[in-house]
């Protein structure tokens, strides 16, 4: 599933290909992805353009003129590529491989002025497309809680989200309505670099190590959005489909191998909070 840093990778990938062109077809094979009548999406869309893109948490907000807004969220299994030719985009789940477009599960298709198309495939069908004035989109973004990569991400902020709370750690980390856009992977990794056991509760957490964990948090999310992510690659000749922060996973994915900071213990894997769950018995308190 794409993750904040995936989700950002895909922002930044099409901005810089789909701002200001023409909308000149769009094509929508799939009635179910689309939150708004179908017929009148379509009108509203094509001869329109994309202002600008935004995103809060994993949704993505492109802007449209007049104060309209197309939100799209890929869920479990949507991905987003663009395609001219040989300048190829591609974002979000990592299959079916984005060589062959359109294909069956290219449900909706952006036709631009230029010929460049944007593909909206969805194997399982949870994403949607939504067309939003101002005062929905402000709904959307307010469902969200704070960003690692907001300003307001302050230590003081963080120390408020986790005070009088007394919920698991990892439950907390993931819960996208106090801290937006962490996902399993990131928890994960963050609880490793902050050395906290991801099943501990907040209320038993000491100052120092809620530190520990906001400045993991900021730091993690950072270095995955610079590396593009883990679980995609968004160009065509990338390394078969892994974002580059595979490469700096810690604990994510590496369950019966040794530590790599203590190089004594092996990492566990177990269930919490309903998500397969990675760390270091000797590392993490
Ligand atoms: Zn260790």
């Amino acid at each position: 599933m794409p993750e904040l840093p995936e989700v950002e990778t895909i922002r930044l990938g099409l901005q810089a290909k789909i701002l200001n062109k023409k909308i000149v077809d769009l094509k929508v094979s799939k009635d179910k992805l689309i939150k708004n009548n179908t017929k009148s999406f379509i009108e509203k869309l094509v001869g329109n353009k994309f202002l600008d893109i935004d995103r809060v948490g994993k949704l993505l907000i492109f802007v449209l003129p007049e104060e309209k807004y197309l939100l799209i969220h890929l869920k479990m299994t949507g991905q987003l590529i663009y395609s001219k030719e040989d300048d190829l985009v591609a974002g979000g789940h990592n299959w079916p491989k984005v060589d062959d477009l359109p294909n069956k599960y290219s449900h909706i298709i952006f036709t631009f002025d230029d010929n460049s198309k944007l593909f909206f495939n969805d194997l399982r069908q949870f994403g949607y497309l939504k067309l939003v004035n101002k005062a929905d989109k402000q709904k959307a973004v307010d469902r969200h809680g704070l960003q690692p990569t907001d300003k307001e991400f302050t230590l003081k902020n963080f120390k408020a989200l986790v005070k009088g709370r007394r919920a698991v750690l990892k439950a907390f980390l993931l819960n996208q309505q106090i801290i937006s856009g962490i996902g399993n992977i990131y928890a994960d990794e963050i609880c490793f670099r902050a050395k906290v056991m991801p099943s501990r509760h907040l209320d038993t957490l000491s100052q120092d190590e809620i530190r520990r964990l906001w400045q993991a948090s900021k730091y993690i999310i950072k270095k995955a959005i610079d590396k593009k992510g883990t679980t995609f690659s968004d160009y065509r000749n990338a390394d078969g489909g892994r974002g580059g922060f595979a490469d700096f996973l810690k604990v994510y994915g590496r369950q019966d191998k040794k530590c790599l900071n203590c190089k004594k213990s092996n990492i566990k894997k177990i269930k919490l909070a309903g998500r397969g769950t990675h760390f270091c018995p000797s590392c993490q308190k």
